[in-house]
């Protein structure tokens, strides 16, 4: 049992009803004080940071395996999570302790609140981690049907593998950002219409896909394999993720290799990691996998999460619109088998190294998780509330990605990936 995830606790700190971040949450990230120069590891509480820095400084994590407040002086997580499962574990259940409203010992102390609640507008969030390998699978039926639809043949779809691995490919860490970084709509090789030869553009099909991304909590040896019973424990947390994937660049160059330029411009990731500990009890069994796995996939239980996801499009001086809903409990590959496919090899991995889910796209047409869906490769375009529409993203278009999961009368969510398009630089 984690107490921390008892739906009876309630805060001192005043939390809003409905907030991402009741005290069932303590997710992880960075933040850096506006009066300070020194980024810190925080929790967030409703519209409160936490410096679990000031808290080791003050002594409180002495007995949970934290050999020292520096861990939480760092610019990322990478150390923190280190430490392993154990610890995150038993940090999350002291933050969860401190901060709950029967604890009389902090809420009355005005110098514990002054070192280390800091208001939200008064801090900046940073990269959570920092990423070493990035890897990006394609792990729902729903989405990997719909693209063969359109590309290779309507009645064929998946091509002879997709059931028997979680197809991924290697991704680039360098352009993986943070929430609220603008990117700038892509240069490169584009074919127009007929043609045979590629002109050099921006790109015209410019696209978000609806993913989660996983971040290791373990460092592994080469050739050292994680089983997919291991992996559970090899999972630091999840948080929501746009792989920005520019369409017409990737039609072009993805034969025979796989993306390259077209996804690797700019992907932006949620600021706080929302643990698998936090998620645990909103796990539900996946979608029947109807072609057997191998053994070295095989996984017994509730393997997926139940995750409302939603996609909303602003564009510039105009309102939201919620052009998608989808779910994270869809994926058809898990993340334990994917990390167990990603080391079957031998392939080490590190701490802190992203994975992403694939574009999460659900049975009904407004669970798409992708403009090249949701517009059916631009032959349906979406409706805006301004009277405007869109078959692929345009330039100062905003781009937010929400998620939460909720039972019991408990919401745990993820807060928000924004990007802003920007004209291409030419
Ligand atoms: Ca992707």
């Amino acid at each position: 049992m984690i107490n921390a995830n008892d739906p009876h606790l309630k805060s001192w700190l005043y939390i809003e009803s409905g907030s991402d971040f009741p005290i069932q949450n303590i997710p992880f990230g960075v933040f850096k004080p506006k009066n300070r120069t020194n980024p810190r590891v925080g929790t967030r509480l409703g519209n409160f940071v936490i410096d679990l820095a000031a808290i080791a400084e003050l002594g409180y994590f002495k007995t949970e395996g934290i050999p020292s407040k520096e861990v939480f002086e760092r610019h990322t997580l990478n150390d923190f999570i280190a430490l392993g499962k154990p610890v995150w574990r038993n940090v999350r259940e002291k933050i969860s302790e401190i901060f709950n409203l029967e604890n009389r010992e902090f809420w009355n102390t005005p110098d514990f609140r002054e070192d280390v609640v800091y208001n939200l507008l008064d801090i900046e969030m940073l990269m959570p981690v920092s990423v070493g390998d990035y890897t990006d699978f394609y792990s729902s039926l729903e989405h990997a049907t719909n693209v063969g639809k359109m590309f290779r043949d309507v009645n064929n779809p998946l091509l002879p593998n997709w059931k028997h691995i979680p197809v991924g490919y290697h991704g680039r860490s360098s352009s993986i950002v943070i929430s609220g970084t603008n990117i700038h709509r892509p240069m490169g090789q584009i074919i127009v219409g007929e043609d045979e030869n590629p002109i050099f553009s921006p790109s015209r099909n410019l696209d978000f896909e609806l993913e989660l991304a996983f971040i290791s909590g373990k460092t592994s040896k080469l050739g050292e394999r994680i089983s997919t019973k291991e992996a559970v424990n090899s999972i630091f947390g999840l948080v929501l993720f746009n792989d920005l994937s520019a369409r017409d660049i990737q039609r072009w160059e993805y034969v025979p290799l796989g993306p390259f330029l077209s996804k690797n411009f700019g992907s932006v990731i949620s600021p706080w990691v929302v643990t698998l500990d936090a998620l645990e009890p909103f796990k539900v069994h996946g979608p029947k996998q109807d072609v057997p796995v191998l053994p070295y996939l095989e996984f017994d239980g509730a393997s997926n999460y139940d995750i409302h996801l939603e996609v909303f499009l602003q564009p510039e001086d105009g309102r939201e619109n919620r052009i998608c809903r989808s779910n994270f409990k869809y994926m058809y590959w898990n993340m334990f088998q994917q990390l167990a496919h990603q080391t079957v090899g031998g392939c080490n991995i590190n701490v802190g190294d992203l994975y992403g889910s694939g574009t999460i796209s659900g049975p009904t047409h407004d669970s798409f998780g992708s403009m090249l869906e949701l517009s059916w490769k631009g032959t349906k375009p979406i409706l805006l509330s301004d009277g405007s529409s869109r078959k692929f993203l345009e330039d100062n278009d905003t781009v937010i990605f929400r998620g939460h999961a909720e039972k019991d009368g408990i919401k745990i969510g993820f807060g928000e990936a924004t990007t802003k398009i920007l004209p291409a630089i030419q």
